[in-house]
């Protein structure tokens, strides 16, 4: 059998004049132009040279294009390597020196400044653009509509997507083709994905999120997605009336709340409202509950390891918890410096075993080494417990886990404390260098709209819900908190920022 992830998409059409992707301004496009177009690509890249198992780096805008263009490099059995559109060309020729790409897509406006910070280590550069002039649409026109898709084996990558960056250097993750069915098939299944479904997509493309557990669930359920270039809330308002379902990160429901159009009539046809990438704080939850009725999913999953824990489709979906180990996956609390599984209840590493987990770090024998146990299982680097009905929980990052006058203190704690204040809209905690206490616990918090914030009143507010010694030192207030484009609050700047509070 061919394990290629597109042998699987193929089969899973019913019907090739079903509808696939809506995009503003274009007739809608069918499963039977996905079909062609994507093979009209793969025969592309074969004749550019692109042999299966080499890599093709891509950063360009959201187009229809690189939709095409994914399942292009899927069939030709390349390595696809997704980048975020806004790394400068310094930062894309870190990428590609690390990943050696036989061919680098970008838009046709940096094209010049790419291939001359690039150089000889990239032999062949071409371009995609929204408007269908890059150099690869203009050659793909003249390419045959049918394409044999290449064996892939269970071990053949279909990609490599660097991590987010938030605790230090992104790293490739080699994805396999396996990986993603998989971890595809459990969605479809876990969410209830259907033909009827229809998607609103307003996630990025070059992360886990918007290109696999996105359309992949589409594709492998027959469904179609509303495809937008980013989450513009008037746009995601226009568009909303047409979708079944949505996927995002927190802040697009944080966004949508903020909105007044945004009310219990503008979701009551809606079916599912997933969100991920980011903790989702458990008063956004309950207000989006109060507000439209529904109980937003939320899941999660990380690069290496696409979606490992889902809340119920059906079943309470629970604020501040990201749910169950998706079916075939084993997740487990371990202690971090021996791996050894604790008691239910105490807190430890989110360790995980899957058809879904990764094969390694791309060029880091002796990183993947150190993140996977003796026994196989892959150390997520994010702590976690699991309370008495099985529900997981993330109490934040290893690395960002505060260790104040010799206690351990879990910021994931402190912020639901803290959001759940009235004057707090949003909140991250972090531990920063205190000649006395070794870390001091800080909160760096935003004031809800109309409100201010007032240092000592939230100390004494949060004496009686917090043990005083997880109590933040200092509450310093932002307009806003820095994150990326995926939601995540970056920690790492403001530890920068804030280094000599109490030095
Ligand atoms: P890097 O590994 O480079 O530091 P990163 O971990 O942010 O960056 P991603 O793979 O994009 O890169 O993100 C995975 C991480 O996102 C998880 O390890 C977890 O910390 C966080 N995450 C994902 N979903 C959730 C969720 N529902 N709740 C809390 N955290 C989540
Ligand atoms: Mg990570």
């Amino acid at each position: 059998m061919n394990g290629n992830l597109f042998t699987t998409i193929e089969a899973a059409i019913a019907d090739p004049a079903r509808p696939f992707l809506h995009a503003d301004g274009r007739k809608t496009l069918s499963y039977g132009d996905m079909l062609e177009t994507s093979a009209r690509y793969a025969n592309l890249l074969a004749s550019l040279g692109v042999k299966p198992g080499d890599r093709v780096a891509v950063q360009t805008d959201k187009h229809v294009d690189s939709v095409w263009f994914y399942l292009g490099c899927l069939r030709a059995g390349a390595v696809y390597l997704p980048l975020n559109p806004a790394y400068t060309p310094a930062e894309v020729s870190y990428f590609a020196d690390d990943a050696e790409p036989g061919l680098v897509v970008c838009e046709p406006g940096s094209l010049a400044t790419l291939r001359s910070t690039l150089g000889a280590a990239v032999s062949r550069i071409e371009t995609l653009d929204a408007a269908g002039t890059g150099t690869l649409q203009q050659l793909v026109r003249d390419m045959p509509a049918t394409f044999n898709t290449v064996v892939a084996g269970p071990d053949d990558l279909a990609a490599i997507l660097y991590t987010s960056g938030t605790t230090g250097r992104s790293k490739g993750a080699m994805i396999t083709h396996e990986n993603l069915r998989s971890n595809a098939m459990s969605l479809v299944e876990s969410w209830r994905f259907s033909a009827g479904d229809v998607l609103l997509h307003a996630l990025p493309i070059f992360h886990t999120h918007g290109l696999f557990v996105a359309i992949n669930t589409v594709m492998l359920s027959g469904a179609s997605m509303i495809y937008l270039p980013k989450f513009d809330i008037d746009a995601v308002m226009a568009a909303l009336p047409r979708a079944t379902t949505m996927m995002g990160v927190p802040t697009f429901y944080t966004r949508l709340l903020a909105d007044n159009r945004f009310d219990r009539a503008a979701a009551s046809h809606m079916r599912l409202f997933v969100s991920g990438s980011a903790p989702l704080s458990a008063e956004t939850h309950r207000g989006f509950t109060a507000r439209t009725g529904h109980a937003i999913l939320e899941r999660y999953g990380m690069t290496e390891t696409n979606m490992i824990t889902s809340n119920p489709y059906d079943g309470e979906r629970r604020p501040g918890a990201v749910g169950f180990a998706l079916p075939g996956i084993t997740v487990r609390i371990a202690d971090p410096e021996t791996g050894t599984p604790l008691p239910q209840g105490e807190v430890g590493v989110i360790e995980i075993e899957g058809p879904n987990v990764f094969s390694g770090y791309w060029r880091m024998p002796e990183k993947t080494e150190q993140e996977f146990r003796p026994d196989g299982f892959f150390i997520t680097g994010d702590l976690g417990y699991v309370d008495p009905e099985g529900y997981f929980t993330i109490s934040g990052r290893a690395k960002d886990l505060i260790i104040s006058g010799g206690f351990n203190v879990y910021p994931a704690e402190v912020e639901n404390a803290l959001d759940a204040l009235q004057s707090i809209g949003e909140s991250a905690v972090i531990g920063l260098p205190h000649a006395d206490f070794g870390e001091a616990v800080t909160a760096v918090v935003t004031a809800r709209p109309g409100r201010t914030v007032d240092e000592s009143a939230i100390r004494g507010e949060l004496e009686s819900v917090l043990a005083k010694f997880k109590i933040p030192k200092r509450v310093l207030v932002k307009d806003a908190l820095p994150r990326n484009a995926m939601g995540k609050i970056q920690k790492n700047a403001l530890r920068e920022e804030f280094a000599g509070l109490y030095t």
